[in-house]
C-alpha cells in the first residue's frame, strides 16, 4: 500500500521520500508513508484557509450531514478498519473494534451538535437591547495525533473542529498512518468539499513544527507525549496561538480493604495490559490497602498467567505487541531501573525474543511489588505492560499517593462504601475518576483530559471540545433608536 498526502481533495506524494510502516506483531512491511516537507504543509494550509470561508458559511446542520455520512461509512467499514488498525499498531482486535466504534460515536454525536452549538441569550442591563453569545469557528485547525488511538483521537479532534466551521490540517503519527489514509478516503467518498480536511504525513520535527509555525493555522490541537507537548506549547505560545494539549498519564487503581477483589483484579488487568499498557489512561500503579495486598497480588499473578500474548488479530490473544523496537527498549530500561531501585519483580520483566515472538515487539506483562511512591517506576510514564504495587494504610494515604505525580489523567477506586467513594471522587486530582472500574473506558460525550502535567486545561470530547474549536462572540443588538451607554445610562 502506498500512502499519499490528501491535500485540497487530491492524493499527492510527488517526489517525497518514503518510510516503511511495520506491523509490530510480525515485522512485516504494510505500507510506505511519505515524509512531507514544509512545502506540503504550506499547500495544505493554503487549501484549508481557502475552503474555510465557504465551509463556515454552510449552515451547521448541513455540515452535520457530512458527519452523518462519515459515521455511516465508518460503520460500514468497521471490521476492515479494525483489522487494519490492529495490523498497524498492535492492539488486539476486540479493542480495535471498540476504537473504531468510538470514531463512529463521535461522528454521530458531533453531527447532532449541528443542530445545537448552543450559545447564550441573556437580558441586557438596558431597555430595548438584546444580548447574546454565539460560537464562531477559529479558522484552520492543526491537528497532531499519536499512534496509540489512531482513529479515535483523530475523530475527537477533527469532527468537533468541522462541525464548528473550521477546516483541518492533520498530521497523523508515522507509526499509524493507515487509519488516516482510510479516513481520508472516507472524506473523499462522502464528498467533503476540497480542502476541508487535509492530511499531511511526515515527521513531527518537520511537519508538526511547520504546522505550529504556519500563520494560517490558528489553533493546534495536540495529543502525545509531554516532551513533544511542551515544545508545541512553547512555539505555539510565542506565536499567540490557541494550543490544546492532551498529554501523558501515570494512572492508578486504588483498592480498599472492602473492595470486591475479583472485580478489582479484572479492572486492573483490563486497564493495565489492554493495548499492551500503551493507553494514556493505562493503569500503571495499584495502590492497595495493607490488609488485602497479598490477596490482590495472588489474584493478579494468577490472572496474569492466563493472559495469552501474541498477534492481536488472533481473537484469543489478550496482550498484543508494543508499537516498535524503541518502545521495547524504553520499557526494558524502566524495568531495570525498577529492579535497581529495590522494587521486587514478581512476574515478567523481559522482552520476548523467541519464536513465535522473534519477528515482532513483545514485552511480558510485568508486575512489581514493594514499590514506594517516589521510585522512578511509580512516577514516570512507562507506556508498556508494567504495573507497580504500592501499599498504603488508609484512604488519605491512597489519595496522597495517587496525587503525588506530575500527571493527572485518570484514577480509579474500588470500594463498597459510599462515604469512601464520594470522598475519593472529590479529592482525586485527575480529569477522570472511575468508581469500581479500571482507569480506562471513557465515553465520548463527556470531557476527556487531565489536570496538572497531563495538559493545559483543555479537553477533548463532549461539549468541552466545542470550546477548543470555537471563539465566543458576544453580540449586542440595540433597538432603542438612541445611544445607550452600558454602565452609564442604566
Ligand atoms: P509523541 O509526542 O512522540 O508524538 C505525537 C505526535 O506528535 C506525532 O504525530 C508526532 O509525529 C508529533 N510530533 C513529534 N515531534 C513533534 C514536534 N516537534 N512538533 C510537532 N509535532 C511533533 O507521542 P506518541 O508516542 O505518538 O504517543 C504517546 C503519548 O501520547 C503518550 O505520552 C500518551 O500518554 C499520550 N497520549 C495522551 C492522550 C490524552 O488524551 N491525554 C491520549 C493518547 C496518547
Amino acid at each position: 500500500m502506498e500512502v499519499k498526502n490528501y491535500i485540497d481533495g487530491q492524493w499527492v506524494a510527488d517526489n517525497l521520500k518514503g518510510m516503511p510502516v511495520i506491523n509490530p506483531a510480525n515485522g512485516e512491511q504494510l505500507a510506505i508513508v511519505p515524509l512531507s516537507t514544509t512545502h506540503e504543509v504550506n499547500e495544505a494550509a493554503i487549501a484549508a484557509k481557502r475552503a474555510q470561508k465557504q465551509w463556515s458559511q454552510l449552515p451547521a446542520p448541513k455540515r452535520a450531514d457530512f458527519l452523518y455520512e462519515i459515521g455511516f461509512k465508518l460503520k460500514e467499514k468497521k471490521e476492515y478498519l479494525a483489522q487494519l488498525l490492529t495490523m498497524e499498531m498492535g492492539k488486539v482486535i476486540e479493542e480495535a473494534r471498540g476504537e473504531v466504534q468510538e470514531a463512529i460515536d463521535m461522528a454521530f454525536y458531533m453531527a447532532g451538535e449541528g443542530r445545537r452549538l448552543f450559545g447564550e441569550t441573556v437580558p441586557s442591563e438596558l431597555a430595548n437591547k438584546f444580548a447574546m453569545s454565539v460560537r464562531a469557528p477559529v479558522g484552520v485547525a492543526g491537528i497532531i495525533t499519536p499512534w496509540n488511538f489512531p482513529i479515535a483521537i483523530a475523530s475527537w479532534k477533527a469532527f468537533p473542529a468541522l462541525i464548528c466551521g473550521n477546516t483541518v490540517v492533520w498530521k497523523p503519527s508515522n507509526e499509524s498512518p493507515l487509519m488516516a489514509y482510510e479516513l481520508g478516503k472516507i472524506f473523499e467518498e462522502v464528498g467533503l468539499p476540497n480542502g476541508v480536511v487535509n492530511i499531511v504525513f511526515g515527521t513531527g520535527p518537520t511537519v508538526g513544527t511547520a504546522m505550529v509555525e504556519h500563520p494560517d493555522i490558528r489553533i493546534i490541537s495536540f495529543t502525545g507525549s509531554n516532551a513533544t507537548g511542551s515544545k508545541v506549547a512553547e512555539l505555539g505560545g510565542k506565536l499567540l496561538k490557541k494550543v490544546s494539549l492532551e498529554l501523558g498519564g501515570k494512572n492508578a487503581v486504588i483498592v480498599m480493604d472492602d473492595a470486591n477483589l475479583e472485580l478489582a483484579v479484572e479492572g486492573i488487568l483490563w486497564s493495565a495490559f489492554g493495548t499492551a499498557g500503551q493507553r494514556c489512561t493505562a493503569c500503571s500503579r495499584v495502590i492497595v490497602q495493607k490488609n488485602v495486598k497479598e490477596q490482590v497480588i495472588a489474584r493478579l499473578l494468577k490472572a496474569m498467567d492466563q493472559l495469552t500474548i501474541g498477534d492481536g488479530l488472533d481473537p484469543n490473544v489478550k496482550v498484543g505487541p508494543v508499537v516498535n523496537k524503541a518502545a521495547l527498549e524504553k520499557i526494558n530500561h524502566y524495568v531495570q531501573i525498577g529492579k535497581q531501585q529495590g522494587a521486587t519483580l514478581l512476574r515478567g520483566g523481559k522482552i520476548l525474543e523467541k519464536i513465535p515472538f522473534d519477528k515482532g515487539f513483545y514485552f511480558e506483562p510485568t508486575l512489581f511489588a514493594d514499590v514506594t511512591p517516589d521510585m522512578i517506576i511509580a512516577q514516570e510514564e512507562i507506556f508498556g505492560p508494567v504495573v507497580s504495587i504500592i501499599e498504603v494504610d488508609s484512604l488519605e494515604q491512597a489519595i496522597e499517593v495517587n496525587n503525588g505525580v506530575k500527571f493527572g489523567l485518570s484514577s480509579s477506586i474500588f470500594s463498597q462504601d459510599v462515604n469512601t467513594i464520594f470522598k475519593a471522587q472529590h479529592l482525586l486530582d485527575t480529569g477522570i475518576v472511575y468508581v469500581n472500574a479500571g482507569t480506562t473506558g471513557a465515553e465520548i460525550h463527556l470531557p476527556f483530559g487531565g489536570t496538572k502535567g497531563t495538559g493545559n486545561g483543555h479537553r477533548d470530547s463532549g461539549q468541552a471540545a466545542l470550546d477548543v474549536y470555537t471563539e465566543w462572540k458576544s453580540i449586542y443588538v440595540d433597538f432603542s433608536g438612541k445611544l445607550q451607554r452600558a454602565q452609564i445610562d442604566t
